[in-house]
Parts: structure tokens; C-alpha cells; sequence
């Protein structure tokens, strides 16, 4: 028996801590948003996991039939260098670092996450709203929040004070803390070093306004001071502004939940009186040798070096759509390890998965065959139902492929009608739901021009050993005509392919 229907999703709230039935605000729409990238370096493999993750909800929910509005914004101004409210802007710093516009900076990056998620197959979101294109919004919720009473001004910045708001909201699901487990007042003990050198009246606070310093290049005016707003304001500004004041899904990595969601959902409580999503879900973490990847310790796999495979981690190039299956191989709330191996296994898994796709429309036909396929067919519908477990449903679509292949080599057969379910539920979880692209044999043709190339140094050492001058000049300079150059060394003949 299925345990839940084709109607029924299971998603895991972090707000609750378990998986509850997804029932969406208005009937037959799923409103979502997502918080993107702050552009202002290349994106790396790990922010491209989370982006991949929430794609493929994306795409499940449309594959359901909603009608789905997606957005995910850009952070383009307002995110300081630490979580305390402290540092220049990520993006002002590397315009400065660079002699350049911070809009320039901000035009490169964005560019670079669209062309990389476009590889990953990730689609267009609905709407991709900018920081600094809600500056007018983001200034109207502080002043809400001001005149409500829970933030202050403090030498031209404004601050939410966060001890005011729990006391008047002291336990359940809007509590400051209650997203990440955290009590305030452990975080009181952990930041106090802090106190005294700072404008803020307790370290918890966040800033909702920063009153920019002589040298911050980005700023606004304001009623407060010239300045630019606190980071966590802008996804509470867009989220509201684009998908109303309760919506269904907010996500984002693991390490956005405190203090950027924590802080959304204060704000969001003083502002409209409600927590914004109803399901806050967050993808897990991509690891490198056991440790996170992450910019600021350079601890990172830039996914453009990855497809070429120039690059120090790895001996060759994977297509995007291995690296996107790599990704759906694991639950979005599971670590993911990153490895040579572990890709390599998925380019294989790939390989085999593509090739019976091929093998569907060759398949023999009959009346009677035995297989259940609309039992298989639940069976894929219940592993996304239960929080978008793509890991079984990708282990139930590896069933199918060694059903395909029996069927194949022992030239039995499958009735039509079930031919028909399998190919359009294989077709629609696979290249619509899980968003993986079909790419001739992926790594294949690498493959076969080593081989052949080194046919040609065998053929031209063989000549050399008959003194045939002339062919093995003639082999090594043919080569070199199509752009392949040969070197005699020690170890014997390589070669380099120009690009
Ligand atoms: P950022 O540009 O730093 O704000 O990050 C963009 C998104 O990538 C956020 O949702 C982060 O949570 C996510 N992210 C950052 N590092 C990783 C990682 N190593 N694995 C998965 N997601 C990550
Ligand atoms: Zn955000």
C-alpha cells in the first residue's frame, strides 16, 4: 500500500522539526522563494547544490500541475562582511579590491551564477529581484517596525531589538530562536565580548539600517541617515512584496537559518503578523575533504573548472548533467561529500541510465507482459512525496533500468500500455523533475580521443623502430595540423590538445 498518493506531500519544516502535509496557501498555487546569491564572486559548487535542490522542488510542483511562482532574489548591496553587523559590503569590498563600479561587479557574477545554473539545467525562476531594486520597500518596513516599537535608532542606524520582540513573543513558532534551536540568552553569553564597543543596546540585535561611513560607496538616503539596509531586510521586502504576507515555501542553505531566517521571521511578525512562509526548508550542506565549501576559506570547486576539468582537484572534466545527477543521488537535507570517485560513479550510473532511455522505444511489444508498471509508477510518486527523496526515486528508476535491459537482451516483451506509462514517467522524472539533460555518452568522448591518440604514438613508435623516418614525421605532423602535439620524453611519447 502506497503511504501517500500522488496528492499528498510530505516536506520537512525546519520551523516544526518534522515533515508535515503540504497544503498550499491558495488552492492549486505554490508560492516560493528562495534566497539567491550575493554576486559578488564566482558562485562555487556548494551554493550551486542548494540552488540545484530547490529547482527540482520547483519543477516537482509544476510536474503536480500548480502554477507555481518562484522567486529568488539577488543580494546585491547590504551583506557585510560578518553576521554581526560588522565590515564593509561584500560587494563595495571587491569593487574597491578591484577599481571597479560595484554595479560592474555585481553585472559579473550575476552572469556568472546565470550561465552556471543554466548548465546545471536549473530553470528561470519567475521573478529575480534585486536589494537595491527595493530600497523604497525595505525603507517602509523599517519605519513600520520603528513606529510598532520594536527598533531603535542609534547614531543614524536602526536596530530590531530582538529582547523587546520575545518578550512579546516568547514561546511557539515566531519566538527569535525558533528556527535554529537557539536560546537568546546563550547568545547573549556567546556575543558579550562585543558590548560596549558597539552602537547596538544588546549584541542580539540586527541591524534593519546601517548609517553608511564616509568611505561605503553604496548608499541611500533615508530618514535615519544616508545609508543602505541590514541584509535580512530585503528577502522579508520581496518575499512579501511578490508572494503576499503568508506564503508556502521560503528556502535556503542550512547556514542561512540563523541568524538571516531567524531574522526574517522576527521582522516579518512585527511587520505583518505572521511568520512569511508557512515551510521553511533547508538543503544540507556539499562538503570538500569533510569540510564545507565556502568562500571565505577558499575551500571551493568552481563549478566552470569542473565541466573543463582544469583544475587541481580533479584528473578530468564532468558534463553538467553528471554533476546534476551527482547532486539528485542524495537527499537535499543530507551532507553531500564531493569527490573524484564519487563523481565518477555518477557518470557511470548516468551512462547506464541514458542508454536504456535510448533502448525504450526499441523494446518489443506484446500483449501480455508481466511487469506492474503502474505499481513502480506510485512507488516513484511516493519517494518524492516524502520530502522530495530523490535518492529513492532515483534508486526505483534503477529498478526500471535493469528491468529494461532484462527485457531487452532476453528479447521478451512488454505490453504496450505499460510501455507508454514507463517511458512518459521515466522521461517526465528524469529530464522534468530531477532536470537532468540528455548529453551524448558523457566523459565517452574524452575517452575515445586518448585512445586514438595514442593508436597513432604506438603506429609512430613502431615506425621510428624501422628508422621509417618519413611516416613517423608524417603521423606526428598530421597530428599537429588538427592541433594535438606530440612530446618525446623519458617516459615516453605524450601529448597536449590545444584548445
Ligand atoms: P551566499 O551567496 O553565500 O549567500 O550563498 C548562496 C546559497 O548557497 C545560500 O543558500 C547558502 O546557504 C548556500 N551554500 C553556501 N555554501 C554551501 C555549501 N557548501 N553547500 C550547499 N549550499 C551552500
Ligand atoms: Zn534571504
Amino acid at each position: 500500500m502506497a503511504l501517500y498518493t500522488e496528492n499528498t506531500l510530505y516536506v520537512y519544516n525546519s520551523l516544526k522539526g518534522f515533515k508535515e502535509v503540504f497544503k498550499p496557501t491558495v488552492e492549486g498555487r505554490v508560492g516560493m522563494y528562495v534566497c539567491g546569491p550575493t554576486v559578488y564572486s564566482n558562485v562555487h559548487l556548494g551554493n550551486c547544490r542548494t540552488f540545484m535542490s530547490f529547482d527540482m522542488m520547483f519543477r516537482y510542483f509544476t510536474h503536480l500541475g500548480y502554477k507555481v511562482r518562484y522567486v529568488r532574489n539577488i543580494t546585491d548591496a547590504g551583506h557585510l562582511e560578518n553576521d554581526a553587523d560588522e565590515g564593509e559590503d561584500k560587494i563595495a569590498k571587491k569593487a574597491r579590491l578591484e577599481s571597479l563600479e560595484p554595479m560592474e561587479i555585481v553585472q559579473r557574477y550575476t552572469d556568472d551564477f546565470h550561465n552556471v545554473l543554466r548548465q546545471l539545467g536549473c530553470r528561470i525562476p519567475s521573478i529575480e529581484p534585486t536589494a537595491t531594486g527595493h530600497i523604497i520597500e525595505q525603507i517602509g518596513i523599517v519605519q513600520d517596525i520603528l513606529d510598532k516599537g520594536y527598533a531603535y535608532v542609534s547614531e543614524g542606524s536602526v536596530y530590531f531589538d530582538v529582547e523587546k520582540y520575545n518578550r512579546e513573543h516568547p514561546t511557539g513558532s515566531g519566538t527569535y530562536g525558533c528556527l535554529s534551536g537557539r536560546n537568546i540568552d546563550e547568545l547573549l553569553e556567546n556575543t558579550r565580548a562585543l558590548d560596549g564597543q558597539s552602537e547596538k543596546r544588546s549584541s542580539r540585535d540586527f541591524a534593519l539600517w546601517k548609517k553608511a561611513s564616509p568611505s561605503h560607496i553604496m548608499h541611500w538616503p533615508s530618514p535615519w541617515s544616508e545609508g543602505f539596509p541590514g541584509w535580512h531586510l530585503e528577502c522579508s521586502a520581496m518575499s512579501t512584496k511578490y508572494l503576499g504576507e503568508t506564503f508556502d515555501i521560503h528556502g535556503g542553505g542550512m547556514d542561512l537559518k540563523f541568524p538571516h531566517h531567524e531574522c526574517e521571521i522576527a521582522q516579518n511578525q512585527v511587520h505583518s503578523h505572521s511568520r512569511g512562509a508557512r515551510y521553511w526548508l533547508h538543503a544540507n550542506m556539499l562538503t570538500l575533504n569533510g569540510r564545507r565549501m565556502s568562500k571565505s576559506t577558499g575551500n571551493i570547486l568552481n563549478p566552470a573548472e569542473l565541466f573543463s576539468g582544469e583544475n587541481s582537484i580533479l584528473k578530468k572534466a564532468f558534463a553538467p548533467a553528471v554533476v546534476r545527477f551527482f547532486v539528485m543521488q542524495a537527499h537535499y537535507r543530507s551532507v553531500l561529500d564531493f569527490s573524484q570517485d564519487a563523481l565518477e560513479a555518477a557518470e557511470k550510473g548516468y551512462n547506464r541510465l541514458m542508454e536504456a532511455l535510448d533502448k525504450l522505444p526499441t523494446l518489443k511489444t506484446s500483449k501480455d507482459g508481466s511487469w506492474d508498471v503502474n505499481e513502480w509508477r506510485s512507488k516513484c510518486y511516493d519517494a518524492m512525496n516524502d520530502d522530495f527523496n530523490t535518492p529513492i526515486l532515483i534508486a526505483h528508476i534503477f529498478d526500471a533500468v535493469t528491468e529494461i535491459n532484462r527485457i531487452d537482451a532476453s528479447q521478451s516483451s512488454i505490453s504496450e500500455e505499460s510501455l507508454k506509462t514507463l517511458t512518459e514517467t521515466l522521461e517526465a522524472f528524469v529530464y522534468d523533475v530531477l532536470g537532468i539533460q540528455k548529453v551524448e555518452k558523457a566523459g565517452r568522448e574524452s575517452e575515445v580521443i586518448d585512445a586514438l591518440v595514442n593508436i597513432f604514438i604506438e603506429e609512430r613508435k613502431a615506425a621510428r623502430a624501422e628508422k621509417n623516418w618519413a611516416l613517423s614525421d608524417s603521423i606526428r605532423d598530421r597530428l599537429s595540423a588538427i592541433g594535438i602535439t606530440l612530446k618525446d620524453g623519458k617516459e615516453g611519447t605524450t601529448y597536449t590538445i590545444e584548445e
